[in-house]
């Protein structure tokens, strides 16, 4: 089977860095800037970055209605942090005006563990990465308050789901692309989207 192309979307956060993970996993990877790119696109990684930034960038670029239509049309997704928050339900303590598409079927808090100076590293236990740990680098990361019952969450923070599986979506609240660790990446090109891909 051909490797499923990843694009990166390319408004602001680390896409070289998810860019570089995916192709050690086999995977072409493009940037996506534009709705044309969209549609070229197996999967969409959302990088972290700042998410009302993120929001007013795909407004900018003409993305926001493209992007909502390719996610009701089963869009796979891998989003981490600010990537995360934009495909949240709910977002508490976030700009009136930024946007929340829905595609993912949780409540967070942004920056529900402090400001910048509280970013921390923690050791996660991911079963569905077997050990060792996963070296999580929170950066003013998001809290998830409440997951619905379609998502399955893969990883926790003391009670908080830190990593989470919903259909053919895996959500981050942390930033796996800088730990130099890429079984997450793997995780999602080989469980998760081959999956959504061959249903
Ligand atoms: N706090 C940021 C936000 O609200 C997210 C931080 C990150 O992506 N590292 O978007």
């Amino acid at each position: 089977m051909n490797r499923p192309l990843i694009g990166v979307l390319a408004l602001q956060g680390d896409v070289r860095e998810h860019r570089a993970a995916f192709e050690r996993c086999g995977c072409p990877t493009i940037s996506v800037r534009l709705p044309e790119e969209l549609d070229r696109i197996d999967a969409l990684a959302l990088p972290g970055g700042e998410s009302t930034t993120i929001s007013r960038l795909l407004r900018v670029f003409a993305m926001e209605e493209p992007l909502r239509r390719r996610l009701e049309r089963g869009l796979p997704t891998f989003s981490t942090c600010a990537g995360m928050i934009v495909l949240g339900k709910e977002i508490l303590d976030g700009r009136p005006d930024q946007l929340a598409l829905g595609a993912l079927d949780v409540s967070l808090r942004r920056n529900g563990y402090g400001r910048q100076v509280e970013s921390f590293e923690a050791d996660i236990d991911i079963p569905d990465v077997g050990p060792p740990h996963f070296r999580g680098v929170f950066i003013r990361a998001p809290r998830v308050l409440s997951v619905g019952d379609g998502a399955r969450v893969i990883a926790r923070l003391g009670d908080d789901p830190v990593a989470l599986v919903q259909g053919p979506h895996l959500a981050l609240a942390f930033h796996p692309e800088l730990s130099g660790d890429d079984r997450l990446h793997h995780l999602y090109v080989e469980r998760v989207l081959s999956g959504s891909l061959a249903a």
